[in-house]
């Protein structure tokens, strides 16, 4: 049986859920789905000196994030598993845990064998101009199946990539060998390719890309009066690296623009075997400076196989 939503039944299904749930819409959004586990800057503990009592601020309702694209699907997987290991971020997991994503594809979805299981509880996969095939795909997503509005078919006509074959952008492809990814990056550094010199003149360092990457997360921690605030960072700011001492360990934006890269796809490589990009096309796209990641790793890409055909002759 296939689970169907009618488009124009999309909003009355959303009303529904809204009885029991918060519900975020998050179709328009610039920033990505990080924003609603570990936002911008939020208090984590305030500090009453007369009781002498920590408190932390508490998610009272489950919420669902509608409209999510594929690729913020694919990163809210890999965050969870960041924000799992070394040591669970309690403050990131106690709205993850309340929260039900609900993802939304224009486009025919790959699924296993083939590909990868999305991420997810629920995804809405366009089947023609009027009708979503309903995926589910965890328990909570099971959950909120249950709705009146979704209607089961038996047959039912779903479109199929040809072949199976996934149409691909060259960064998605490219993100499938993070190992040749990870060399190719630290490689560029080592061997102070030109590349880092043309990027810090072109970077205005204002951390953008890394606000709206979904799986950055680096963030500062400051005290103020009786609280305790934590708020992104970004690696292209000047004072990322600084300690007390005021010694800053990559003074140069030249440094700071390439610990991006060393982040996402060496480190990232390293600790958890894949690079940390899904390929949303966000840092091209709000980069005032017009910076192209794809661009970027395809140059490391030549100079390393140009630098591999010397050494050869
Ligand atoms: S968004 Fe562009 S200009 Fe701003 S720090 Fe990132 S690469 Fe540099
Ligand atoms: S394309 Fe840019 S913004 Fe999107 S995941 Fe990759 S690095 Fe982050």
């Amino acid at each position: 049986m296939v689970q169907v939503l009618e488009k124009k039944q999309i909003n009355d299904f959303l009303a529904e859920l809204g009885k029991k749930f918060e519900i975020i819409d998050a179709r328009n959004d610039i920033l990505p789905p990080k924003q609603y586990f570990f936002p911008p800057k939020e208090e984590i503990f305030t500090f009453d000196k007369k009781s002498a009592r920590v408190s932390i601020p508490k998610i009272k309702k489950d919420f669902i994030i509608f409209g999510l694209s594929l690729p913020d699907l694919e990163a809210m997987v890999q965050l969870d598993e960041i924000m799992r290991k070394p040591q669970e971020d309690f403050f990131y997991f106690q709205r993850r845990n309340r929260a039900y994503l609900i993802g939304l594809s224009e486009d025919p979805i790959c699924l296993p064998p083939v590909c990868a299981l999305p991420g997810g509880d629920m995804i809405l996969e366009k089947i023609n101009e009027g009708q979503y095939r309903v995926l589910t795909l965890t328990d909570k997503g099971k959950k909120i199946a249950k709705s009146r509005f979704l209607k089961s078919f038996k047959n039912i006509e779903i479109k199929k990539y040809p072949d199976g074959l996934v149409p691909m952008p060259t960064l998605k492809k490219m993100l499938l060998d993070p190992e040749y990814l990870s060399d190719i990056v630290a490689w560029s550094w080592k061997n102070d390719a030109k590349i880092w010199d043309d990027l810090k003149d072109i970077c205005l360092g204002c951390g953008i890309c890394t606000y709206v990457c979904p799986l950055c997360y680096c963030f500062s921690v400051e005290d103020r009066n009786a609280s305790r605030c934590r708020q992104w960072d970004a690696c292209t700011l000047p004072n990322f690296a600084k300690i007390s001492s005021g010694f800053n360990f990559h003074k140069t934006l030249k440094e700071r623009y390439y610990n991006w890269f060393f982040h996402k796809f060496v480190r990232a490589y390293k600790e958890y075997g894949k690079s940390q990009c899904v390929a949303c096309g966000r840092c091209k796209k709000y980069c005032p400076a017009g910076i192209d990641i794809e661009k970027v790793l395809i140059n490391i890409k030549e100079d390393y196989e140009k630098y591999l055909s010397v050494a050869k002759s």
